[in-house]
């Protein structure tokens, strides 16, 4: 089954894609996570990207284009494949279309996980972390015993930066904008398949499976 996950921050896209992956056994290629991984063993590839991830821009097409290809082409992906991250854009949607031309296949469906966004913004504004362990936390789907306290070390609990209201609508407005015009071509394609992302994380999981079906 060949397979793009879509979502906003927050919505629950990394732990979905984790139990696909597991479920189906097929790849998980998540274009930040090859980016990342090739930063950190200081690769080519790693050199390239690093500026543009240290700012959050998008990597230019031709080398994110050119890695998808690379790896949609390796043997593991002949049963199928979990793409993340990936298209962010029209252009690499239509890249993409090439991509699968070339290697004879085609995109069965497109999960798009479903969070309204007051939701998110309650879901990501509310994560709280331990300076001192990295533990994380949320104020209201997993607070710790005592108000702002570490269960683990008693280290008073902090926000990332990245969290806060402000920072957090800008991220998501950003990425609503990204996102529409993706899913607006996906559904002229009828691939697009909508997913309640505001329920439980194993009935989430229960729904796709049941329209993967
Ligand atoms: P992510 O983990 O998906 O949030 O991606 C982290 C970073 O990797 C992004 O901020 C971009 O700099 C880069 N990146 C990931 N996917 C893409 C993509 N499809 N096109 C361009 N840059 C990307």
């Amino acid at each position: 089954m060949n397979l793009i996950l879509m979502g906003l921050p927050g919505a629950g896209k990394g732990t979905q894609a984790e139990k696909i992956k597991e479920k189906h056994n097929i790849p998980h290629i998540s274009t930040g996570d090859m980016f990342r991984l090739a930063i950190k063993e200081g690769t080519e590839l790693g050199k390239k990207a690093k500026g543009y991830l240290d700012e959050g821009a998008l990597v230019p097409d031709e080398v994110t284009n050119g890695i998808v290809e690379e790896r949609l082409s390796m043997p593991d992906c002949e049963k199928g494949f979990l793409l993340d991250g990936f298209p962010r854009t029209i252009p690499q949607a239509e890249a993409l279309e090439e991509i699968l031309g070339k290697l004879n296949k085609d995109i069965d469906h497109v999960i798009h996980i479903d969070v309204p966004e007051d939701k998110l913004l309650q879901r990501l504004t509310g994560r709280r972390i331990c300076p001192t362990c990295g533990t994380t936390y949320h104020v209201l789907y997993n607070p710790p015993k005592e108000d702002g306290v570490c269960d683990k070390d008693g280290s008073e609990l902090s926000q990332r930066e990245d969290d806060t209201e402000e920072t957090v609508k800008n991220r998501l407005e950003i990425n609503i904008k990204q996102t529409q015009p993706l899913l607006d071509f996906y559904k002229e394609k009828g691939v697009l398949m909508p997913i309640n992302g505001d329920q439980h994380i194993d009935d989430v999981f229960v729904e796709i499976e049941q329209k993967l079906k």
